[in-house]
């Protein structure tokens, strides 16, 4: 059995003292973590979590966020993170896809969810008895540790299963390209329920890091948190790098910055150009919820010399571009497809994720120069960006087509100065009287998040279609 320290027992017996967490109003040693996870824990067994249950978590970034992530890591549960922004319907759908016997919140909750699962607030379980069990040294690397959903091209929600072995190997790969200094202080502005955040908690307790908490996103308070906690890393989106440049143009704001990583979608060119031209160090990456976090991040000598790379595959990792089984010429677009530790075995209940020779399709486009840098063309076919949350039109197409009127649905992303792209529909109705597009939009509502119903929908006669009949997407916005 492959077997990993269990990270932040191992954190306490080497550094206890060290600061792990910092929020606005709160910080908090290795050691008063772990004993308010073992309290934590302790409690959550009475109430009946085991190893191996099965539990889901729908939370903000906080304190209290990461104590139920490590509780369950102790009793040996496997945790579903859900986005806070999914709705009800998309919230129920995962609880039952993921057969989740438990669903963990903080406030009080207003999903519906079904009879067999048990919900338990932890701002209410205070009182609750204890159940002792013993805590483990080590965690058992093959076993699954989180699980997030991705939507996927198809179009439903499918879990990515990730293993302790997958997240520690994404620490260690990460560190063996960004480096460590005993000063250093992580910013994790990025939700906890998604790779990017997770995996800097466990990198927290991994490499004895001060992490900064915080649930807002904005260009301000990310520059605040800069400054007050003397933050030395972060990790960003493109829209927020765009903004936090523009506000501290002509300060000196970043100067403790050594590293802000840049992933979750493309780069453009004129953004790492304005980076460059104002000093701040940005390391382009490339990774998904499939790699847990980085599999290739350009490192800072070639900053200068290979801008608008995200480099080259981390120590431990392989990249190749494809064109079916063909492994493409330098220069020559393919397909990425990528291997290393980090990446997971697969989707929970479904087929395996990587072929034969161990190998993921990422289904994003790219090439290598022939210093073997990459370089990402395109995201996966039709995957919409938005403000760095992930929008498959294929689901927003389903349901639009679940309105009784509507017969056929595209979804395409359109430019936003906001938000890189945002969802747009065109739909052709058998109806005589449709629904008007408030209505729609409407209908949309309590179906699916927020941010992926469409900001806007046109009735069209047809919708552009290829040969074998299947929708050209990328055609929609000549529709206008
Ligand atoms: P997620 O699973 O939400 O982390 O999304 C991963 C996807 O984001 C990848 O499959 C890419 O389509 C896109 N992505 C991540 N990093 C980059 C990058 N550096 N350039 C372009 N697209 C990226
Ligand atoms: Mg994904
Ligand atoms: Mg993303």
């Amino acid at each position: 059995m492959n077997q990993i320290p269990n990270f932040l027992l191992e954190r306490v017996r080497l550094t206890p003292n060290r600061i792990a967490i910092a929020t606005d109003g709160e910080e908090i040693t290795f050691k008063d973590l772990h004993n308010r996870v073992i309290n934590l824990a302790y409690k959550f067994h009475h109430l009946g979590i085991k190893d191996g249950s099965h539990v889901s978590v729908l939370m903000n970034n906080s304190i209290e966020f990461i104590e139920v992530v490590y509780a369950l890591h102790y009793i040996g549960a496997t945790s579903i993170l859900l986005n806070i922004r999914l709705s009800d319907d998309e919230i129920v759908y995962q609880l039952e896809n993921s057969d989740s016997e438990f669903l963990i919140v903080a406030k009080s909750n207003t999903v519906k969810i079904p009879e067999n699962i048990k919900l338990l607030n932890i701002n209410e379980i205070e009182n609750s008895k204890s159940k002792e069990f013993p805590i483990k040294s080590n965690f058992d690397g093959d076993k699954i540790a989180t699980m997030m959903y991705t939507s996927g091209t198809t179009g439903f929600p499918k879990a990515v299963l990730q293993t302790y072995f997958n997240h520690w190997s994404s620490a260690i790969a990460s560190v063996l390209n960004l480096g460590l200094d005993h000063k250093d202080v992580w910013l994790v502005c990025l939700p906890m329920f998604h790779v990017g955040g997770l995996s800097t908690v466990y990198k927290s307790a991994i490499y004895g890091m001060k992490i900064v908490l915080t649930n807002k996103a904005d260009a301000h308070t990310i520059k605040d948190c800069v400054k007050k906690h003397n933050v030395t890393i972060l990790s960003v989106v493109t829209k927020v790098l765009n903004d936090i440049l523009t506000i501290v143009e002509g300060t000196n704001e970043l100067n403790n910055v050594r590293a802000a990583l840049l992933g979750g979608g493309p780069a453009p060119l004129p953004l790492l150009q304005k980076a460059r031209a104002l000093n701040v160090p940005v390391y382009q990456t490339y990774g998904m919820t499939e790699t847990c976090s980085q599999i290739a991040t350009l490192s800072p000598e070639y900053m200068l010399s290979k801008i608008g790379s995200a480099g080259k595959a981390l120590f431990g990792c392989t990249l190749e571009i494809r064109d079916d089984q063909r492994t493409c010429l330098p220069k020559e677009v393919g397909e990425i497809v990528v291997k290393g530790p980090n990446v997971s075995k697969g989707y929970y209940k479904l087929t395996k994720l990587t072929d034969s020779s161990e190998y993921l399709y990422t289904g994003d486009l790219g090439y290598v120069d022939e210093d073997g840098f990459l370089f990402v063309v395109d995201r996966r076919s039709d995957l919409i960006i938005s403000g760095g949350e992930n929008i498959y039109p294929a689901e927003i197409e389903s349901v639009l087509l679940s309105h009784p009127d509507i017969i056929e649905a595209g979804v395409t992303g359109k430019e936003d100065p906001n938000w890189g792209k945002v969802p747009v529909g065109f739909v052709v109705s058998k109806s005589s009287n449709p629904p008007s597009q408030e209505e729609l939009i409407e209908f949309c509502r309590d179906k699916i998040a927020g941010y992926k119903i469409p900001k806007e929908i046109f009735y069209v006669d047809n919708l552009p279609r290829n040969a074998t009949n299947k929708l050209v997407r990328r055609e929609l916005l000549k529709l206008l």
